[in-house]
């Protein structure tokens, strides 16, 4: 239980006590870890006030990736910040993703130019642009962390876009662990099963795929956050130490089915 004592860590995607970002940062809390926080927006920043007091977490700032003229420089400031008031980081986890809601539901064919770049920016780019800024103050070396799913690399109903960012993401990772591996800065993704959260659910028919996923996949359940949160803790510890550029499949061993039993589907 104290494989992070010692280690200072910042978690990006708390929404609520349902996020996966909300199920790693409890992990980690349990192992020691000194965990920062940031929110969205101040819609969210009440909730995970109280969120965080519950893993004595003292250190919360804003942080909204997406462009725009007030959030242009979000990411470098919140390193600043967190290296006046705290000093280096050993991890980072991004937990985050977005995309219009209008898009997860039709067909990707449809997807508009705008929607594409902003899924790309929030769910992608964004991890590229901490590794960048994060990297500076991790002078020990560590551990960048980011989410991921399968419909990066197969089709999965209404993904549409946000396949297509996840894709990106994933080959960010492998590059970023070339770039950043000469600092001893480990980079890894964990492609998590479906989970019932706020992202989760802006999927149009997110239950079947639930169900269907929980009734393939070679456990028969779909990950829960403790599975996640000790898969992160993992990857974000030194136990770990000698892997990089991976993304680590936590989902209940649905990746390796590619036509599942037939007593399992009706046709
Ligand atoms: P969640 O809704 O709890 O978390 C998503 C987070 O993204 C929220 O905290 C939200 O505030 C943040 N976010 C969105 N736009 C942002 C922006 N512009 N700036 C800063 N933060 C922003 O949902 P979740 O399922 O815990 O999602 C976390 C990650 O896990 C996402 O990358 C998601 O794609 C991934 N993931 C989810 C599932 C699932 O089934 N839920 C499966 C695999 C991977």
């Amino acid at each position: 239980m104290n494989l992070m004592k010692g280690k200072t860590g910042l978690i990006m995607g708390v929404a609520n006590e349902r996020s996966i970002a909300w199920g790693i940062a409890n992990q980690l809390h349990l192992n020691k870890a000194n965990i920062v926080l940031t929110y969205q927006n101040e819609s969210f920043k009440k909730r995970i006030k109280l969120l965080s007091e519950k893993i004595n977490c003292k250190n919360l700032y804003k942080c909204d990736v997406s462009l725009g003229p007030e959030n242009e420089n979000s990411i470098e400031n919140l390193i600043k910040n967190i290296k006046k008031d705290i000093g280096d980081l050993d991890f980072v986890v991004h937990a985050l993703a977005y995309s219009d809601k209008e898009e997860l539901k039709g067909k990707y064919v449809e997807t508009s130019r705008q929607n594409f770049l902003s899924t790309l920016d929030i769910s992608a780019y964004s991890f590229t642009r901490i590794s960048k800024s994060a990297s500076k103050i991790m002078t020990n070396g560590g551990s960048l962390l980011t989410l991921t799913y399968i419909g990066s690399n197969k089709t999965t109903p209404h993904y549409n876009v946000m396949g297509v960012a996840k894709a990106a993401l994933e080959t960010s990772v492998k590059y970023l662990s070339v770039d950043l591996g000469k600092k001893n800065i480990r980079v890894n993704a964990i492609s998590a099963g479906p989970m019932k959260t706020l992202a989760g659910a802006a999927i149009s028919g997110a239950r079947h795929v639930y169900r269907y996923s929980e009734k393939i996949a070679p456990l028969q359940k779909n990950p829960n956050l403790e599975q996640v949160g000790n898969a992160a803790l993992y990857l974000l510890s030194d136990i770990s130490s000698g892997v990089t550029g991976l993304t680590h499949y936590v989902d209940g061993g649905l990746k390796v089915v590619g036509i599942p039993n037939q007593d399992l589907v009706n046709i």
